[in-house]
């Protein structure tokens, strides 16, 4: 089928990128297990290495089943072009590895994943990278770490794990002013939720591993572009301005427009840094989007109820999460994430520390993992686990205080679920 703007998300999202395959008329997308293609002859091998011609060489690069992932995910999100890697930390070095250069820095949200806080914090150092964390709602702020060194701006549209909304719009007029992407996590929201570049983002990240495979099988990560922004504008990105010395002085903005990031992603970024995503993941997340929809519709819905009733629960001393009338960024969730504010909360329990962590142990429907965005409701104490690398100010900062957990709603029954974590929280409090 032909892409267009005429289909509704519900059709894009199980038809956009795929055909029936062209050799045996397969209805669902093969699996290409394949590492190599064979060229027609030697003009044709020559022409796709120069980006003559569209076309599969090897498959660090492009794989015909990842290609159409790609496909799905820039059409759901309204962008040109995607690339798909093999997580979501990759996608984000991916997203950077065209924009910087040593000496450079991100101005980071303080809300993020805190594996991204930590990537962000100590690993991009050792390019000669550096991350400004600020808090992105304080807008003064943001646009005060801004300096003549800064190449994008990145925040999280539903953070992860407290739920904040980020005004994207206010985000995207500030690195518009700067001259620079706005890079926007979309993980926790989804396309269904929110649509970044719609919003004003140059760029979108996503770790596929969560709600876009959304069964917890494998890992992955993609980067989308809007093919919105002006690399020429300035002498700041020379990798898209100028010649590029890593693929023969090819100039890419001048060449491919506004597929000049995506090639990029590809021709210079997988091929030299190798984090490619392998077919079988690709199918695993393909399975996965054609009911993205309809999963995020349930997680929503749950999600309202639970926190709601967690909310009243006298074991419970507050909840963070964006669709209750309680937080502060209600107002945003119609501006931002119309269809909802996600399946994704934390809960600060009366007890602290020890409360949350004998609740975590008792849940019995919910499972005790570092994951987020599956079918089934998912649980962790981030203080102990996946924020333990970060300092106290850190973890207070990134909503992941020591009396908090986080939890990831399912698609279960709400009521059974509501049930588990009644029987937990009073043994946590026995
Ligand atoms: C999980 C997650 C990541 C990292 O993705 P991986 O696939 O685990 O590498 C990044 N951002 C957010 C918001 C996440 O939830």
């Amino acid at each position: 089928m032909t892409d267009g703007p005429t289909y509704g998300f519900d059709t894009l999202q199980i038809h956009a990128g795929a055909r029936p395959d062209p050799a045996t008329g397969a209805r669902q997308t093969p699996i290409y297990q394949s590492t190599a293609y064979v060229f027609r002859d030697a003009e044709h091998a020559a022409a796709l290495f120069n980006l003559q011609e569209v076309g599969y060489i090897y498959s660090r690069l492009t794989n015909p089943t990842v290609a159409v992932l790609q496909e799905r995910i820039a059409t759901l999100e309204g962008g040109v072009g995607a690339v798909c890697c093999s997580s979501g930390h990759a996608a984000q070095i991916m997203a950077l590895f065209p924009l910087m250069q040593p000496g450079c820095n991100v101005v980071a949200s303080n809300r993020l994943y805190g594996g991204t806080v930590t990537q962000f914090s100590q690993t991009i150092k050792r390019f000669g990278w550096s991350a400004k964390f600020v808090d992105t709602d304080d807008l003064d702020a943001v646009k005060a770490a801004v300096d003549e060194n800064t190449r994008a701006v990145f925040c999280e549209s539903v953070a992860n794990p407290g739920g904040y909304i980020s005004d994207i719009e206010a985000l995207a007029a500030i690195a518009d002013e700067a001259g620079v992407p706005l890079i926007v996590d979309n993980t926790s929201a989804t396309p269904y939720l929110c649509n970044p570049i719609s919003l004003g983002a140059t760029l979108v990240v996503h770790s596929t591993t969560k709600y876009l495979t959304g069964n917890g099988t494998v890992t992955g990560g993609c980067i989308v572009d809007s093919g919105k922004f002006d690399w020429s504008a300035s002498d700041k990105f020379p990798s898209m301005s100028q010649p590029e010395p890593a693929y023969h002085g090819l100039k890419f903005h001048e060449t491919f427009g506004p597929l000049a990031f995506t090639f990029h992603g590809i021709a210079v970024g997988l091929r030299d840094l190798g984090m490619t995503m392998n077919p079988q993941a690709a199918h695993y997340t393909l399975m996965g989007i054609e009911t993205l929809s309809l999963r995020m519709e349930r997680h929503v819905q749950n999600a309202k109820e639970i926190a709601g009733w967690l909310e009243t629960h006298e074991l419970v001393d507050y909840v963070t999460y964006a669709g209750l009338e309680s937080s502060p960024y209600h107002d945003r969730v119609e501006r931002i994430c119309p269809k909802g504010a996600g399946g994704l909360f934390t809960v600060a329990l009366k007890g602290g520390y020890a409360a949350c962590v004998k609740f975590v142990e008792n849940l019995e429907i919910f499972s005790h993992v570092a994951n987020l965005g599956d079918a089934r409701s998912l649980v962790i104490h981030s203080a102990s686990t996946t924020h333990r690398q970060l300092t106290p100010e850190q973890q207070e900062a990134a909503g992941a205080g020591p009396n908090v957990v986080r939890i990831s709603i399912g698609i279960e029954a709400a009521a059974d679920l509501i049930a588990d974590l009644d029987q937990a929280l009073r043994k946590a409090h026995g």
